[in-house]
C-alpha cells in the first residue's frame, strides 16, 4: 500500500518538473530560435562568416539577422527600406 503512495508522490513532483521545464521553454522560445553563440552565420552584405556571439544584430521585418559590424548592418537596412 505504501508503494503506492510513494509512486504517486513521485508522479506529482514529475509532474511539476515538467510543467516547470516546458514554462521555461516557453519564456525564451524567441531565443531558442536564434543560433547559439558558437554557430557561424554568414553576413548577408559582404558575405563573411562570424559567431552569433560576437555577430551584430539587426532585426528587420520581423527577421534576425546577423552582420561583421554596424556598418554592414546600416548597409543592409538602407538596401532593405529602399
Ligand atoms: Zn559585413
Amino acid at each position: 500500500m505504501y508503494k503506492i503512495i510513494i509512486i504517486l508522490v513521485l508522479l506529482v513532483i514529475l509532474f511539476y518538473m515538467f510543467r516547470r521545464a516546458i514554462q521555461d521553454w516557453g519564456k525564451t522560445d524567441e531565443e531558442k530560435a536564434l543560433p547559439g553563440k558558437d554557430v557561424m552565420v554568414q553576413d548577408p552584405v559582404c558575405k563573411v562568416y562570424i559567431s552569433a556571439g560576437s555577430a551584430v544584430t539587426e532585426r528587420v521585418g520581423g527577421q534576425t539577422y546577423f552582420f561583421c559590424s554596424k556598418d554592414c548592418a546600416n548597409k543592409f537596412q538602407k538596401k532593405n527600406s529602399g
